[in-house]
């Protein structure tokens, strides 16, 4: 008992100095009975680190922590030391949000990029075809000269040889072609391959056509020699066509062109429509492409067209009219002086024929009578703007003595009968020396009842409309003659 005594004494006392260092345990042995156990760090260990106990307990939750902090900006969760899902390393669901939001474009883009690949895979493989083949074009023989490729070579060549180039001066006169305006624009087509040998072999073919006869010259301004055999290019099919007339103008204005074609029926009392035909194919088809109608009815077959305007003269009356085929609008009215209308003064074969207007290199002409005139044909050049009359030759031939009259570079010719098969020119009347010679060049009258008859200075054929036909005929002429 004093033993016991003593330890314990011996243990308060020296707890105080070596508590941090040294323990006591209590513990029952294995006969039951109580047993202490006193141990003391040697000397030598006394400034050794404590291994265990609560430190380490709070680095290990300090870790945990951390290693909850990195799961949630890693976006994967963490078992906590242990095996046990901490509640700091829940992830927030903003951050969630995020991630996902991360994860749909990235994945987004990376199918982006594999489709680039593959394109850019084709576009290689397309690559090396079109070299194989660029290999294969210049591995193959020369093609023939009508060929792009050897017309090309050839005009490469030529130069080379010191040949004109393409364009030169000496095609010009295939590339130009001065107009009545003096007009010498050019008419080169840029498609047109200039230095090709095709287009010299067809130089060459074209200065070869045979030139005309000497003594005939079809686009001069001579003396009319001979008309040819009427050609049909068009039968009206209404009783309203079995007269008319049709032109063309010889100096066509925007908006209709130079092929356009016009044509009026001149039965009834009311004659007001003028029909547009794009060309004598649409004519002879009977298609219109425009209509117009006239502000003021017209009277008489001698209607015609120049400058793009109508001119023609208004029924019952001796007024001339004007008509802008543009604007469709009236762009002059004036009295054509003391002249015959309504059948006063009409040629032979009747119908309201007193003023006859008609349209050739000289300019606009009007062919009718007079009281003081007594019946014989007046022949009157016109302003085409203001329809004054600029100048007036007085004939000797009786109006209603021939079928119809037309004039051909200021010359008026007239037709002896409207009826006859085979008529004649019968008369010319030269404007400039003011004389009338008789003659006799053949004319048919194929339909056996022409109410009109007009040069075509557009064609330079004869205009005619025959019994409900449209013909017209060639014409020959000779060389003008010095003034
Ligand atoms: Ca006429």
């Amino acid at each position: 008992m004093f033993f016991l005594s003593l330890l314990c004494v011996c243990g308060l006392l020296l707890r105080g100095d070596a508590q941090d260092r040294a323990s006591l345990w209590r513990g029952n042995d294995r006969s039951g009975r109580c047993q202490y156990t006193f141990t003391v760090p040697s000397p030598a260990e006394a400034t050794c680190p404590q291994a265990g106990g609560p430190e380490l307990d709070g680095l290990k939750a300090r870790l945990g922590v951390l290693e909850a902090l990195v799961a949630q900006l890693g976006g994967k969760d963490v078992q906590l030391r242990g095996g046990q899902q901490g509640a700091a390393a829940r992830p927030q669901p903003e951050l969630q949000e995020a991630l996902s939001r991360a994860v749909a474009e990235r994945n987004l883009l990376q199918g982006e990029k594999e489709r680039l690949q593959r394109e850019l895979d084709t576009l290689k493989l397309r690559m090396e075809e079109m070299r194989r083949e660029a290999e294969r074009l210049r591995s193959r023989p020369c093609l023939s000269p009508q060929s792009p490729v050897a017309a090309a070579t050839a005009t490469q060549q030529d130069w080379g040889r010191g040949r004109p180039p393409a364009g030169s001066s000496q095609m010009s006169h295939l590339m130009t072609r001065p107009n009545r305006q003096g007009d010498s624009s050019d008419l080169r087509d840029s498609a047109w391959p200039h230095g090709a040998r095709g287009f010299q072999e067809l130089k060459a073919e074209v200065t070869e056509v045979p030139a005309p006869d000497a003594n005939v010259h079809s686009a001069g301004c001579g003396e009319l020699i001979s008309v040819g055999e009427p050609v049909t290019h068009r039968k009206a099919n209404t009783i309203a066509g079995k007269y008319g007339v049709w032109m063309q103008d010889p100096e066509a204005v925007s908006p209709y062109g130079a092929s356009m074609l016009w044509r009026i029926d001149t039965i009834g009392t009311e004659v007001r429509q003028l029909y547009g035909y794009d060309d004598m194919e649409q004519l002879s088809k009977g298609f219109p492409s425009k209509v117009l109608l006239l502000p003021d009815p017209m009277e008489s077959t001698g209607a015609t067209i120049y400058r793009g305007s109508l001119y023609y003269q208004r029924r019952l009356s001796r007024t001339l009219i004007r008509y802008d085929l543009a604007s469709e609008n009236v762009a002059a009215r004036r009295e054509l002086p003391h002249a015959g209308f309504h059948g006063q003064f009409p040629y032979s074969w009747g119908g309201y024929t007193d003023i006859d207007l008609s349209v050739d290199e000289k300019g606009l002409w009007a062919v009718y009578s007079t009281s003081k005139a007594q019946g014989a044909i007046v022949i009157s050049k016109l302003d085409p703007h203001s329809l004054e009359v600029k100048r007036s030759w007085e004939t000797s031939v009786r109006k209603a003595s021939v079928a119809n009259t037309f004039m051909i570079c200021g010359k008026l010719y007239t037709v002896a009968s409207y009826a006859a098969r085979d008529t004649t020119v019968n008369h010319v009347y030269d404007t400039a020396s003011g004389q009338l010679k008789a003659l006799s060049i053949p004319f048919k009258n194929k339909y056996g009842y022409n109410s009109m008859i007009d040069y075509s200075l557009a064609q330079r054929k004869l205009f005619a409309w025959d019994n409900f036909h449209l013909v017209s005929y060639d014409l020959r002429l000779g060389r003008q003659q010095a003034d």
